[in-house]
């Protein structure tokens, strides 16, 4: 089968690449101009490294395709490539490449969110989730979130990813909400949804995933590759968590570093820079959360679970306000924008959400209860 890319042109945002130097300015206490400089140095690099990569199908017509677009962007817009990939480019750790799901949009690799799971605390079965991102474009949501499920299996999930994955065969990317959607409508229970899920493993990636069933089975999944699927399915009642951008199985976490060593040397970067700090970061706060559910597991409660998924003792907090990961560290920088949890037999749903209009963050706003059914009856 012959793949075909079309992709959008690369647009001229020049405009919103100076007002984010600004800020990148201010915060790196270094003049745009050299902040600039920089920027190009790393466009020209990553150009380079674009020429040697292995062409292979379908990413060798990604890559003509890229170049065509390009073309036709800068015939389009009278700007030059360096322009263009400035933009598209900005800021230093989004890096566009090839040995990826071909999306056009530069990614970024914040650490983000987590998922916890206690089958049993004294208010029965309990779900729990922070939401992470950044602050500046959140607005409260003041809708009350889904009342009732009509699946037997529940899901929620975290970012994962790789700046370079490798090309699995038969590669063919689904869209991971539908695809979600679709197994937790379908699967009987965990067992089976992990079945489905592994089956399409080298279509989707990118997302660490908890599911849970009505018989507190649950699986969590490890995913930052297309390549590459790990499981581990609970078929007993236990305590299980994921968290954003990392691995637990200890051959896919091997492999995940092997890829981000591949990156950090195509970047000049270094596991003692920024990016190298945030993954040390990320794998630092899935400690804090597995050895506080193990704790947990001893005596679990509505308040312990509370009280870990706010925690603030640094290095390791899970409630997020911001904080640089390392001093200097570019923004935007990531907050616990929202925090979830399920009260599964009591049909409950809690919510806080970092409240923009007083300032106040998720972990002092006050708690919002809704009825929530989480599995089809
Ligand atoms: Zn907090």
């Amino acid at each position: 089968m012959k793949t075909t890319f079309h992709l959008p042109p690369l647009i001229d945002a020049e405009a919103s690449l100076r007002d984010r130097l600004e800020e990148a300015a201010r915060v790196r206490g270094k003049s745009a101009t050299s902040l600039l400089d920089d920027l190009d140095a790393f466009v020209e690099r990553s150009m380079r490294n674009l020429a040697l990569v292995d062409r292979k199908p379908p990413l060798d017509g990604y890559a003509r395709a890229f170049e065509a677009t390009l073309a036709q962007s800068v015939n389009a817009s009278g700007k030059s490539a360096r322009v263009l990939l400035r933009s598209f480019f900005f800021p230093y750790w989004q890096i566009f490449h090839l040995r990826l799901y071909p999306r056009y949009a530069p990614m970024t690799l914040p650490e983000k969110c987590r998922t916890a799971y206690l089958p049993e605390s004294d208010v029965g079965a309990l779900a729990a989730a922070n939401k992470d991102d950044p602050l500046k474009h959140f607005r409260p949501d003041r809708r009350p979130p889904p009342a009732k499920f009509e699946n037997r299996v529940w899901y929620d999930g975290t970012g994962s990813g790789l700046h370079f994955d490798e090309e699995p065969a038969g590669f063919f990317p689904v869209d991971y909400g539908t695809m979600m959607d679709a197994v937790a409508r379908t699967a009987c229970d965990v067992p089976d949804a992990v079945e489905m899920l592994e089956h399409l493993s080298p279509h989707w990636a990118r997302a660490n995933v908890l599911l849970i069933d009505r018989e507190k089975r649950s699986a969590r999944i490890d995913k930052c590759s297309f390549h590459r699927f790990a499981a581990r399915v609970n078929t007993r009642p236990r305590a299980e968590h994921i968290s954003g951008m990392v691995c637990f199985d200890p051959d896919y976490k091997a492999y995940q570093r092997s890829l981000r060593e591949a990156y950090l040397e195509s970047v000049e970067g270094a596991w003692d820079g920024y990016e190298g700090a945030a993954f040390d970061a990320n794998d630092l706060k899935d400690r804090v959360l597995d050895e506080g559910l193990r704790k947990l597991e001893k005596y679990p409660t509505y308040d312990g679970l509370l009280n870990l998924l706010t925690s603030h003792g640094k290095p390791g907090h899970l409630c997020k306000h911001g904080d640089p990961v390392q001093p200097g560290e570019p923004v935007p920088r990531e907050y616990t924008l929202a925090r979830m949890f399920w009260l599964i037999d009591q049909k409950e749903c809690h919510r806080w959400q970092w409240d923009t209009e007083k300032n106040l963050p998720t972990c002092q706003a006050p708690r919002e209860t809704y009825p929530c059914e989480m599995f089809a009856t």
